[in-house]
C-alpha cells in the first residue's frame, strides 16, 4: 500500500520535484537496492571503438525497413490514386497534415511510456526499454547506430499496424490513407529524427538543420532538454510540437500520478538521476 508523505502537498507532488515525491510508506524511500530489483538498470554496455556491431545493422533490420517503408508508401499511392480519381486535394493533404501532427504527440507518448515503466524483461517492450535506458546512459550511440538498426522496430511495428488498417479502410477514402500513411511514416522515421536531433550541425545535411530550425522536425535544444535533469520533458520526437504544450499542461506528470495511485507504480523519473538517467561518459564521444 502506498501513501504520500505528509509534508508532501499535492500540488508539489504534481511538479514532481526530487525533493518533494509519492513515496511508499515503507520504507519512505525507496532505497537503490530496491530500485535496482523493481526497475533493472539496463545490461546494454555502449559501444566502444572496437565494438560497433551492435549499431550495425542486419539483413534481417533491413529487410523489416524495407516492409515498413513498402506499407507507408503503397498506403500514399492509394491516397493519391484516390484523389486524383475524386478530384480533391484538400481532404487528403489536411488528414496527412493531421497524422503528422499526433504522429509527434504518439511518439512522446510511446516514449514516456517505455522510458518510465517497465524493464528490459517486460514482454514485447523489453528489448525497446532496455535500448531507451541504454540511450540515456549512453545518448552519443545514436549518431553511430546505422540506418536499418535505429529503424527496424518500429518498422516491424508500422507494418503490423498498417496492414489490418489497409485492410479494412475503402479503397477511395484518400483522406483516411492519407492520414495512415503520414502518420505511420512519421513514427517510423521517428527515431532518425532522433538521432539527427543529437546530431552536430555542421554534420548534419543542411536539410535536416533547415528542417530542424523551422521547427519541422524536432530541434537539437529542444531534444537536448530531454536529456537534461529533470529528464521528465520533451519527449515527443518527431516534430516537437508538443512538447511545450505536455509541458505546459504538466500532461506526463499527471499521468504519472494518475499510474502511481491506481497501480503504485512509481515512474522512473522520480529517481535519484545518478542511478538509471545520467549520461556516463567513456567509450567514444558523439563528436
Ligand atoms: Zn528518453
Ligand atoms: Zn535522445
Amino acid at each position: 500500500m502506498y501513501a504520500l508523505t505528509p509534508h508532501c502537498h499535492l500540488s508539489k507532488v504534481l511538479r514532481l520535484s526530487r525533493t518533494c515525491r509519492a513515496t511508499a510508506t515503507s520504507p519512505a524511500r525507496t532505497s537503490t537496492a530496491d530500485r535496482r530489483r523493481h526497475l533493472p538498470i539496463t545490461t546494454t554496455t555502449p559501444a566502444t571503438a572496437n565494438d560497433y556491431s551492435s549499431l550495425r545493422s542486419t539483413w534481417a533490420h533491413r529487410a523489416w525497413v524495407a516492409t515498413g517503408f513498402a506499407s507507408v508508401l503503397t498506403t500514399l499511392a492509394k491516397s493519391v490514386s484516390a484523389a486524383v480519381d475524386s478530384g480533391s486535394a484538400f481532404e487528403p493533404l489536411l488528414a496527412a497534415f493531421l497524422g503528422y501532427i499526433l504522429a509527434d504527440l504518439g511518439t512522446g507518448v510511446y516514449h514516456w511510456a517505455i522510458d518510465n515503466y517497465g524493464s528490459p524483461s517486460t514482454p514485447i517492450f523489453g528489448p525497446q526499454i532496455e535500448a531507451f535506458q541504454g540511450h540515456h546512459r549512453w545518448p552519443w550511440t545514436i549518431t553511430r547506430r546505422e540506418f536499418a538498426n535505429n529503424l527496424h522496430a518500429l518498422s516491424r511495428a508500422v507494418t503490423f499496424a498498417v496492414m489490418p488498417i489497409e485492410f479494412f479502410a475503402a479503397a477511395d477514402d484518400a483522406a483516411v490513407h492519407a492520414f495512415v500513411g503520414a502518420c505511420a511514416g512519421c513514427v517510423m522515421m521517428s527515431q532518425q529524427f532522433h538521432a539527427w536531433a543529437h546530431g552536430t550541425k555542421s554534420r548534419l545535411p543542411p536539410v535536416v538543420v533547415a528542417l530542424q530550425d523551422a521547427g519541422v522536425l524536432v530541434s537539437r535544444a529542444e531534444h537536448a532538454a530531454h536529456h537534461r535533469e529533470p529528464y521528465n520533458s520533451n519527449y515527443c520526437i518527431v516534430s516537437g510540437v508538443w512538447n511545450g504544450l505536455l509541458d505546459e499542461w504538466k500532461a506526463f506528470e499527471a499521468m504519472e500520478m494518475v499510474v502511481f495511485f491506481r497501480f503504485g507504480v512509481r515512474p522512473r523519473s522520480w529517481s535519484d538521476p545518478e542511478l538509471e538517467w545520467k549520461e556516463e561518459t567513456g567509450g567514444v564521444s558523439s563528436e
